[in-house]
């Protein structure tokens, strides 16, 4: 049942994190009444504490491991850490906050009758044999490493959408989401972005893993979330998998490079042993989302990476 008001009423689980408060942001200036629910495990109140004055705004302390019962049209599930140091700092907690968030999530959806959006990863392709990587590929995971606590949880929440999806005809949408930088990342969640920025303003040491040779492709947050929003409000029958990210690829060296340029920095490269299961390549196809959302990355590396440096050189580590 709908309020007197018109305004959408949207659910952001893990609404204070990086990817989830440029959501929060965006989804309020757009008029929507956004509920954010965080445990602030990996994200923090300062990242949401200009939205707080805004009265279409609501933040609640909520672990999604546990039910919530709240009245919404609309719920993006984006609680998890994202970060390798974070995930894996208790994994047991990570693959709960995937599995039984999703089923908690899916319940209320399922209740309310609201439509869901899972914030789903690239890692569920693993180490792909397949590159670039298409939403047919089914992956190459090690179901006993020290990632899997994140790759199977995020597969396994994958298959709870799909199966509530046939099993009770919920409106679901799943995003497989690529590595994406921005303003508000964590300083020390060990990302690639974070980490080297860091490194480089502070004339530290840039830690390559490994040579450095393995690939990723970086997508702008601005572009991430736009991918996002265009995906819950797309045509019924379009529930996905659908590869958001940005297709140009980079090894790890030339992304320390462009840093290191940017910053003007005189920070020396030290190479770092390669963590476990480090995917060696990674960059996605993008011709579903282009199909079907009408969605591309705009903004280009160095475009990005100009932004994020601006926000890690802040003094207040550069609220955004
Ligand atoms: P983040 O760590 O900044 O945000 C995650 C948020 O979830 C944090 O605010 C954290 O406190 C919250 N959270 C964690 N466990 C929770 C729990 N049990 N209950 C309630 N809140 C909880 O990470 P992010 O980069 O913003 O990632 C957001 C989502 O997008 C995650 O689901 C992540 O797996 C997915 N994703 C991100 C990327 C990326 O490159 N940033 C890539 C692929 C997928
Ligand atoms: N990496 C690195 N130095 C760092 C942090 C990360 O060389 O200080 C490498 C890491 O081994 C991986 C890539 O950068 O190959 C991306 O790592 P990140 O943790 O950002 O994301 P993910 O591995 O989940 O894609």
């Amino acid at each position: 049942m709908r309020t007197y008001s018109t305004r959408k009423r949207i659910l952001v689980t893990g609404g204070a994190g990086f990817l989830g408060s440029h959501l929060c942001e965006r989804l309020l200036s757009e008029g929507n009444d956004v509920l954010c629910a965080d445990n602030f495990f990996t994200g923090t109140k300062d990242n949401i504490a200009h939205l707080l004055p805004d009265p279409h705004f609501e933040l609640i302390r909520h672990d999604v491991t546990f039910p919530l019962f709240v009245e919404v049209d609309e719920i993006y599930n984006l609680a998890c850490p994202a970060s390798p140091v974070h995930y894996q700092f208790d994994p047991v907690q990570t693959t709960k906050t995937s599995v039984h968030g999703a089923i908690n999530m899916l319940g209320l959806a399922k209740r309310v009758k609201a439509k869901i959006l899972q914030a789903s990863t690239s890692e569920v392709y693993g180490d792909p044999t397949v590159h670039p990587q298409t939403e047919s590929y089914w992956g190459n995971v090690n179901p006993i490493g020290i990632r899997s606590c994140y790759d199977e949880g995020k597969r396994c929440a994958e298959t709870l959408f799909f199966d509530y999806h046939r099993q009770y005809k919920l409106q679901i949408k799943v995003a497989r989401i690529f590595n994406t930088y921005g303003p508000r990342m964590h300083p020390n969640d060990g990302r690639v972005v974070s980490n080297f920025i860091v490194q480089a303003l502070q004339g530290e040491p840039i830690t390559i893993y490994g040579e450095g040779k393995q690939t990723r492709s970086f997508c702008y947050v601005e572009d991430l979330i736009d991918g996002l929003m265009r995906l819950m409000n797309s045509a019924d029958d379009v529930t996905g998998p659908v590869n958001l990210g940005n297709p140009n690829e980079f090894t790890i060296l030339q992304l320390a490079q462009k840093v290191i340029a940017m910053t003007g920095s005189k920070s020396e490269l030290v190479y770092r042993p390669l963590p476990s299961d480090d995917p060696t390549q990674r960059q996605p196809n993008i011709e579903l989302a282009k199909r079907v959302l009408g969605w591309t990355p705009r903004v280009a590396l160095e475009d990005g990476l100009a932004k994020a440096i601006a926000y890690f050189s802040g003094s207040n580590g550069g609220a955004a």
